[in-house]
C-alpha cells in the first residue's frame, strides 16, 4: 500500500488493508514516519500489516518536517505530491526486498510503469465514491463543461453548480510543481497506467458509474464493498456523553466537515445561527472560520449565551463516530466526505449535505439526487452561499416526518442502512476482489 500523504487517504487504504488481513493476507504498508503512531491503532492485524515508515524528501518551500496535508495549506500540496514523487528510488528499493504480488496507489502516476519492470501489478484504488472518479476525472476546455455530467454519463441527477465547477477547472489545470503535467493529468495518468482501478463502493449502490469508468479507462474496476469501519472500541468522553444524554431520541443535530474544511467567518455565522433557528439541540464540531484562531471568537454577538442550555459548538477533535451513534443524535449535518458518509449510513441519523469542495460536491448530488437519502442545503448558482434559512430548510425537511420529503429519504436511509449491513455482504465483496485479484495473476 503506498496511499497519498493525508489522514483521509492513509486511513482508508487502512481499512481495506484490515479487511484483506481478516483473509489471510499479508501487508506491507508504506508511510511518513510519525505517522506511525497515529495509525497504529487502527492497525487491527499488527502481525499481518507490517507499517513500513519512510522520510519524506525535503523540497523547497515546503516546511521542514513536513509529512501530511495536514500539516500545510492546500497552496502547498501540489509540493507536498513533489515530494512523494521523489521517493521514487525509495519505493523501488522496497519493491526489489518486498516483491508483492500487487501495489496499491493513488496519487504516483510513475507507480504503475516501475511496479510493470518488475513484474508487480498495480491497482489505483480512490478514496472517493466511483460516481466521483467518473464526473471529475476529465479535462475540459471549458469551466462550463464542467456543470453538466461528461458525455456517455449514465441517467442522473449529478451536475454542479457554476461557483462549484469553477473550482474544479482551477483544481484541474493547476500546474504541478516540478513538472509540465496538470493536476488532472497526473490523476488520468494514474488511472490509464495502472493495472486495475478499486473502489470502496458496491455495485448496487453505483454500478452505472463503475461500468462507465470501464468503458472510459478501458480498465477493470474492483469494487471492495462497503468498507466498514469497525465499530469504534472507545466510549465517548463522558462530558460529551453526559451532554448528549440529556435530550430526547433523534433529537440533536451533529455537524461536522471532516479534518480539512474551513468555512468563511460570515458563512460559519450563519450556520450556527441557522442551527439556533432550528430550535433543536445541536453539537458543531468545527474548525475555526479563515480569519479566526478559535470557534469562541468567531461566534455571532450573544450566541452563546442564548443557545448555551442546547448547543456545543466545539472547535477541536471529537469520536465522530461514536457521536453518530448515541441515540440522542438524529440528523446529521455532512461536509459528504466519502469517510463520513459511510459511517452516517449504517447509523440511524438523517442527512443534510454541505459539501465544500471535489468529491463531496458530486456526492451530495449522489446521496441526495440519485439514492435520496438526504437533503442538500440550498447555495446561490454564482457565490456558492447558503443562509441560516437554507440550512433551517433542510434540517426540518429531514427530520419532519409529517412531511413527504421526509418520508421518503427516512425510507431510502432504511433501506440503504439494511443493505449496507447485510450479514456476509462485506465478506463477500472482499472475496470477489480477492478473486479478481487472482484472476490478474493468472492471466
Ligand atoms: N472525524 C472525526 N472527528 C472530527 C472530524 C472528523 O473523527 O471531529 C473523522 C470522521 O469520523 C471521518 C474522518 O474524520 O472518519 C473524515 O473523513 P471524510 O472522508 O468524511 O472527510 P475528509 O476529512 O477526508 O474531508
Amino acid at each position: 500500500m503506498y496511499p497519498w500523504f493525508a489522514m483521509g487517504h492513509l486511513t482508508t487504504f487502512l481499512h481495506v488493508s484490515n479487511k484483506f488481513a481478516e483473509k489471510g493476507h499479508k501487508i506491507f504498508f508504506i508511510l511518513p514516519t510519525k505517522v506511525q503512531s497515529k495509525l497504529n491503532q487502527f492497525n487491527h492485524h499488527p502481525t499481518l500489516i507490517e507499517f513500513i515508515p519512510i522520510t519524506v524528501p525535503e523540497v523547497e518551500g515546503l516546511p521542514n518536517g513536513t509529512e501530511t496535508t495536514s500539516d500545510v495549506p492546500f497552496t502547498m500540496y501540489s509540493l507536498l505530491r513533489h515530494a512523494m514523487d521523489l521517493t521514487k528510488s525509495t519505493v523501488e528499493n522496497l519493491l526489489k526486498e518486498i516483491k508483492p504480488h500487487f501495489v496499491f496507489f493513488d496519487f504516483t502516476p510513475w507507480l504503475p510503469s516501475l511496479a510493470r519492470s518488475l513484474g508487480i501489478k498495480s491497482i489505483h484504488y480512490f478514496i472517493i465514491t466511483t460516481a466521483s472518479a467518473a464526473f471529475l476525472f476529465r479535462d475540459e476546455p471549458t469551466v462550463d463543461d464542467y456543470i453538466e455530467p461528461p458525455s456517455d454519463f449514465p441517467p442522473s441527477k449529478i451536475k454542479l453548480y457554476k461557483h462549484e465547477a469553477r473550482v474544479i477547472y482551477r483544481i484541474n489545470n493547476q500546474k504541478e510543481f516540478g513538472s509540465e503535467m496538470k493536476y488532472v493529468e497526473r490523476m488520468i495518468m494514474s488511472a490509464n497506467e495502472c493495472d486495475a482501478m478499486g473502489f470502496k463502493s458496491c455495485r448496487e449502490m453505483e454500478g452505472p458509474y463503475l461500468e462507465f469508468l470501464e468503458r472510459k479507462f478501458k480498465k477493470r474496476v474492483i469494487l471492495a464493498g462497503p468498507v466498514l469501519p469497525d465499530p469504534p472500541t472507545c466510549t465517548l468522553d463522558e462530558k460529551w456523553a453526559n451532554w448528549l444524554d440529556q435530550f430526547k431520541p433523534k433529537s440533536v443535530i451533529y455537524c461536522a466537515f471532516g479534518s480539512e474544511a474551513r468555512l468563511q467567518r460570515e458563512q460559519f455565522q450563519e450556520l450556527v445561527l441557522g442551527f439556533e433557528q432550528t430550535g433543536l439541540p445541536f453539537f458543531a464540531a468545527l474548525k475555526p472560520p479563515i480569519g479566526a484562531a478559535t470557534v469562541e471568537e468567531a461566534l455571532p454577538e450573544g450566541f452563546r449565551e442564548r443557545t448555551m442550555e442546547r448547543g456545543v459548538v466545539e472547535g477541536g477533535w471529537v469520536q465522530q463516530q461514536v457521536i453518530l451513534s448515541h441515540p440522542s443524535v438524529g440528523c446529521f449535518v455532512t461536509h459528504c466526505g466519502w469517510g463520513s458518509l459511510s459511517e452516517a449510513l449504517v447509523n440511524e441519523c438523517r442527512l443534510v449535505l454541505m459539501p465544500h469542495v471535489g468529491d463531496q460536491l458530486v456526492n451530495a448530488r449522489l446521496m441526495g439526487g440519485d439514492l435520496r437519502v438526504g437533503v442538500e442545503v440550498e447555495k446561490g448558482d454564482e457565490d456558492g452561499l447558503f443562509t441560516r434559512d437554507g440550512v433551517v430548510t433542510a434540517v426540518r425537511s429531514v427530520m419532519d416526518d409529517d412531511c413527504e420529503i421526509g418520508r421518503e429519504i427516512e425510507a431510502n436511509r432504511v433501506k440503504w442502512r439494511s443493505f449496507l449491513l447485510t450479514k456476509g455482504l462485506e465478506s463477500s465483496y472482499i472475496d470477489g476482489f480477492v478473486h479478481n485479484l487472482q484472476c490478474m495473476l493468472e492471466c
